[in-house]
């Protein structure tokens, strides 16, 4: 992937629904600079039995006949297509129908069964893989299936980060379909960051408002692609209607993302680097130093045979520090984490 190839677009509707909504979707999103791949579910899976469960072969069938034709994407190259596979049929008849790239699905990464079986199949191909991250925040599983796939022999992958699956009370405030919990993926990130890592709004979001807003934090986040649901009209889908965008919201938002990298250093960022790189030198010994105190007070309650964890004081330090972070215009809840960490350290070397 090119530097000016950043964020590499994938658009498309969640599920193919005809050749004609294919072939459509496919028009409009040829004629859109940064739209690079076109994603089509075929093979759809349901949360609960009796909904739409994809057309199968005949959506591959119609791939090929739009790979095939003269059609082509704005920058000249022929139209790729990638959809999801959960079986090992499911590579076989990709391959046959000449699909660009596949990706398992959230279901299908926390299986890793499956992914062997999958990843078997694709065995001796140049097929392209993603993987999506597992439903539950299990960086370990999406890793592993990274691997799993990799080990036979797939050499262009890439991890698809769609949020995760978090119980919520039926009545308590959910803004996500799927908590994005950023923190997984930019650990991925610096686990492997041989992976390009691409986000994927639409079911993040689960309604189309936020899938700008998402899109540019990813973007803000230096992610190296977004996966984005687009219908020719979201009010008649199958499946995912209130997620996916019409081409036209699409077209504003690619237009409105900004297209920078992230990586980049200008030289006014340094003096400030600089300044941030001293601070964290100290903090780093004034951790040191509190530390070495916990230490002398673990001698004294040991004299006195008191016990480490005194309840009434830990409220009264985390009282104080609150206050003082509001006044200092800090967010509380982040204060609160840092000290119950910074406390946690504390008591674990007065113990030792
Ligand atoms: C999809 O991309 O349409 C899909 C079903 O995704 P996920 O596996 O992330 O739920
Ligand atoms: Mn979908």
């Amino acid at each position: 992937m090119e530097q000016n190839d950043r964020p590499f677009i994938i658009a498309g509707p969640c599920s193919v629904e005809s050749r004609e909504q294919l072939l459509t979707i496919c028009e409009s999103l040829s004629r859109m600079p940064r739209v690079r791949m076109i994603r089509g579910g075929v093979w759809k899976p349901r949360t609960r039995p009796g909904g739409f469960e994809g057309l199968g072969e005949p959506a591959l069938r119609w791939m090929k006949e739009i790979s095939d034709s003269p059609l082509r994407m704005a920058n000249g190259e022929p139209v790729r297509f990638c959809c999801e596979v959960a079986r090992p049929e499911h590579v076989e008849l990709c391959l046959h129908y000449g699909i660009h790239t596949v990706w398992l699905g959230a279901r299908t990464t926390a299986n890793p069964f499956m992914v062997e079986e999958i990843s078997e199949a694709l065995r001796g191909s140049d097929m392209q893989v993603m993987v999506k991250n597992p439903m539950s925040p299990d960086l370990k599983l999406w890793i592993g299936a990274i691997e799993r796939v990799q080990q036979t022999g797939t050499k262009h992958i890439a991890a698809v980060h769609r949020g995760f699956s978090v119980f919520h009370w039926h009545n308590a405030q959910q803004l996500y379909r799927n908590d994005p919990l950023w923190e997984v993926a930019l650990e991925l990130r610096r686990q492997r960051p041989d992976i390009p890592v691409i986000c994927d709004p639409s079911h993040i979001g689960g309604d189309s408002r936020l899938v700008a807003p998402l899109s540019l934090a990813a973007v803000q986040l230096d992610y190296d692609g977004l996966m984005l649901e687009v219908h020719p009209s979201p009010a008649d889908a199958l499946t995912d209607g209130p997620q996916q965008l019409t081409p036209k919201e699409l077209g504003s938002l690619l237009h409105s993302l900004p297209y920078t990298s992230g990586n980049g250093n200008p030289a006014s960022l340094e003096p400030l680097r600089k300044q941030i790189d001293d601070i964290d030198h100290e903090l780093l010994s004034l951790l040191c130093r509190r530390m070495n105190l916990s230490r002398q007070i673990a001698h004294i309650k040991r004299e006195q045979q008191l016990t480490v964890y005194q309840a009434k004081r830990w409220e009264e330090v985390m009282k104080d520090r609150l206050q003082l972070a509001t006044d200092l215009g800090l967010s509380a809840a982040f204060v609160e984490e840092l000290l119950e960490k910074i406390h946690g350290e504390s008591i674990r070397v007065q113990m030792d």
